[in-house]
């Protein structure tokens, strides 16, 4: 009997099943009857064709306008140019030395046509398209011809909409006994369709109202089956024992709180409160802190360390970048002042050791770094990637805090986490700057818990941000650099930001657009030329980690000291949490290249003192672009929560978030997180009363197995990753 875990060669030839498994990872039936259209067309109805963008991978349904059989003038063959239109726009389709397409591609005749669109002399063609006319198509009955939705499914350029059609077609005739996981009364209370049903429906609507019921449906199996498995999670952390961590009196904390040169904000002070709670519980705490760029996490996740120190833990905070992990060592040591030197001389009584631990440490500092972890004579530990490595074994970690979350995948804060002990939890504090809304937090980041800080530290001057139009107004650029000159001679300091180092690397895919500005051109440009004087210093992530540092560091003097440096030419190895309160002013060359919040990300650099902030988003878009209304929008707003929104509106959830926080990990293909908040939130509601009535779900068969299967996935997409 076929069920949703029969391998789809059951169903379709072996061909064809490598080949679906190869372009979209479907292996099992059910994987295939949950491949869903991307779109349906009305049967006959016509695709806009002026919406096509190049370089995508288009299915479309038009009508043959005209059919020209063209002799190549140079060289001997035909090509043969082919007119497709839907009433407004058209499309060329072009073939070389068939000639016999004649007989099938009429005036008049409508089908689907499928190609990548490219651009020839001017105007979009799809060259050597597959296509499928419409009175061939398999799946037409007569008497609903008119009504019938036509699927348009994802497809590429090795198998087309309608081959995916038939395999699922003749799929969807071998699951009529497939268990629900929804059982019928609920199925009754929230007015659903039953799975089979619903499945049938989503790839062959008779109408609208049909599909609707179908997504409706289906929605609930993705919904629910995440909530139960964030349930699940969430239930064995609450069951999880954790070492209570808590507040020494007099201790390290009490006596950092005296050395702190500012008072916390009304925010960082709430969030501080919940995470000392948490710390002294007996169950591991797992919270997200989110906040707008520069609204002071690391403050709150300093007090979180000291906290674990103070009652005899270490604290391991996790950077994605060495320029990053080397700047939190810097501060962090600082703001302890004499706190951070323990047991040497004239160190306070309450002091602990902060360890540095990157990839390009010397060995003998290595080696020291790695005995002061594994003694606990380092109470703070900060690192990047290195810290994951199998030989860094601490004395006892009692909390993990990963700075930047969206740069890391979840395996790589379990690997973190299970360096704990086998039997142990420690607390987890995890951080972004790339504020996200609640349903995309608890879809992305799992069983966490969230805590936001909407508030910036007092005395912060707003950044102002303008698009530069290099193109078309060339004086605005040069106006630029003056402005850079003016801010260093006023006292500041300045960043320009390339998108690459070098001018050979990632050939641009697309011949009419040049290749984006290179580092390697640029500094040497601006160092002669209208940066004349300045001291200017070049930054990327390929240099070794000790020139990186130097760099940085000098940047950190800013121009007051003699081995300082005014402006800093770099990629974005500086996106995230790079704080150089004394530089005022950003210029963003190709800022079309970023997107909407790194851009927002990269901004917050300039701005962090009390001068105010100036930021330049340089472009050569062209004029109502997609890319030119981005920038619009990052110049017009500075609340990153609404950029955050639109960004995701724009590119796609998987896309900002990453591909392992994606639906991918999550299972999530029609429910929307940004859409679909009511849904997701009921069916958290129901997820966590089954798990607290049957947590292991033994009642529930077929949720269990849907759950399971989502387990499955999620560990497949870490394999393939590391
Ligand atoms: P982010 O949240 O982007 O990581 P940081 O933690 O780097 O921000 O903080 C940005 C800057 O603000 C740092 O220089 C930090 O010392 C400073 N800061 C943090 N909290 C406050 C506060 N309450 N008042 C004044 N400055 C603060
Ligand atoms: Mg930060």
């Amino acid at each position: 009997m076929t069920t949703l875990n029969s391998p789809t060669s059951e169903i379709v030839g072996a061909k064809t099943a490598t080949v679906l498994e190869a372009e979209f990872g479907i292996r099992t039936v059910g994987d295939l009857v949950r491949h869903y259209p991307r779109r349906y067309e009305q049967r006959g109805a016509l695709t806009d064709l002026g919406s096509l963008e190049i370089g995508d991978h288009v299915t479309v349904q038009a009508e043959v306008r005209s059919f020209k059989n063209l002799k190549n003038k140079s060289k001997a063959g035909s090509r043969q140019e082919v007119i497709i239109g839907d009433g407004t726009g058209q499309l060329t389709l072009m073939f070389f030395n068939q000639h016999w397409r004649e007989k099938d591609l009429k005036p008049g005749r409508r089908g689907l046509f499928s190609g990548q669109i490219s651009v020839f002399n001017n105007k979009r063609q799809l060259t050597h398209p597959e296509y499928q006319l419409l009175d061939d198509l398999t799946q037409v009955n007569a008497e609903d011809y008119t009504e019938a939705l036509l699927p348009v499914y994802p497809a590429t350029s090795k198998i087309q909409s309608w081959t995916i059609e038939r395999a699922i077609s003749s799929a969807l005739t071998k699951i009529e006994d497939v268990p629900d996981p929804i059982d019928v009364s609920f199925r009754k209370d929230h007015n659903l369709l039953n799975l089979v049903t619903a499945l049938k429906l989503i790839h062959q609507p008779a109408n609208q109202i049909e599909l609707e019921q179908a997504i409706a449906r289906l929605k609930w199996d993705e919904a629910l089956v995440l909530q139960l498995l964030l349930a699940k999670e969430r239930k064995e952390l609450e069951n999880a024992p954790a070492q209570p961590r808590i507040v020494k009196p007099d201790g390290l904390l009490a006596n950092f709180d005296r050395l702190l040169p500012f008072k916390l904000t009304a925010g960082q002070q709430a969030v501080t409160k919940t995470i000392e709670t948490e710390l002294a519980n007996g169950h591991p705490m797992h919270r997200l802190l989110q906040g707008e760029v520069g609204s002071g996490k690391t403050v709150v996740a300093l007090r979180a360390m000291l906290t674990v120190v103070d009652s005899g833990g270490q604290a391991a905070l996790l950077a994605p970048t060495e320029v990053l992990a080397t700047q939190h060592y810097r501060a962090i040591s600082k703001l302890l002042g004499p706190l951070a030197q323990r047991g040497r001389l004239g160190s306070h009584d309450e002091g602990t050791g902060v360890t540095l631990l990157t990839g390009s440490l010397n060995t003998a500092t290595r080696r020291q770094a790695l005995l002061d972890i594994t003694s606990g004579q380092a109470g703070i530990v900060i690192g990047t990637h290195a810290l994951l490595e199998d030989r860094v074994d601490f004395f006892d970690l009692g909390l993990v805090v990963i700075d930047e979350q969206h740069r890391f995948g979840v395996e790589q804060r379990a690997t973190l986490v299970a360096k704990a002990g086998q039997d142990r939890k420690p607390h987890v504090l995890v951080m972004t700057a790339t504020p996200i809304p609640r349903t995309v937090a608890m879809t992305a980041f799992g069983a966490l818990d969230v805590s936001t800080l909407t508030e910036l530290p007092a005395g912060r001057s707003p950044i102002t941000t303008h698009v530069v139009l290099a193109a078309e107004k060339p004086s605005h650029l040069s106006r630029a650099w003056e402005r850079v000159v003016e801010e260093v001679q006023k006292g500041h300091q300045a960043y320009v930001v390339v998108p690459r180092i070098a001018s050979q690397e990632d050939k641009p895919t697309d011949k009419n657009s040049r290749p984006a500005v290179a580092l390697e051109d640029l500094a040497p440009q601006l160092i002669d030329g209208p940066l004349k004087g300045l001291r200017v210093g070049v930054l990327h992530g390929q240099m070794p980690g000790p020139e990186k540092d130097d760099v940085m560091q000098r940047f950190a003097l800013g121009p007051k000291d003699s081995n300082g440096l005014d402006v800093l030419v770099s990629t974005t190895v500086i996106e995230v949490g790079v704080d150089v309160p004394n530089a005022t002013m950003m210029v963003i060359m190709d800022a079309d290249r970023f997107g909407i919040s790194q851009l927002h990300q990269l901004r917050g650099r300039v701005g962090r003192g009390s001068a105010p902030g100036l930021c330049l988003l340089v472009t050569e878009a062209p004029p109502f672009s997609r890319a030119r209304d981005r920038l619009n929008a990052v110049a017009a707003t500075t609340d990153g929560f609404e950029l955050a929104a639109l960004d995701l509106e724009q590119r796609g959830e998987g896309d900002v978030l990453g591909r392992d926080q994606s639906g991918l990990r999550s299972g999530l293909k029609l429910v929307s997180v940004l859409k679909d908040e009511e849904i997701l939130s009921k069916a958290q509601v129901v997820a966590r009363d089954l798990i607290e009535s049957d947590p292991n779900l033994d009642n529930h068969d077929a949720l269990k197995g849907a759950v399971a299967n989502l387990i499955e996935t999620q560990q497949a997409q870490y394999v393939k990753k590391s």
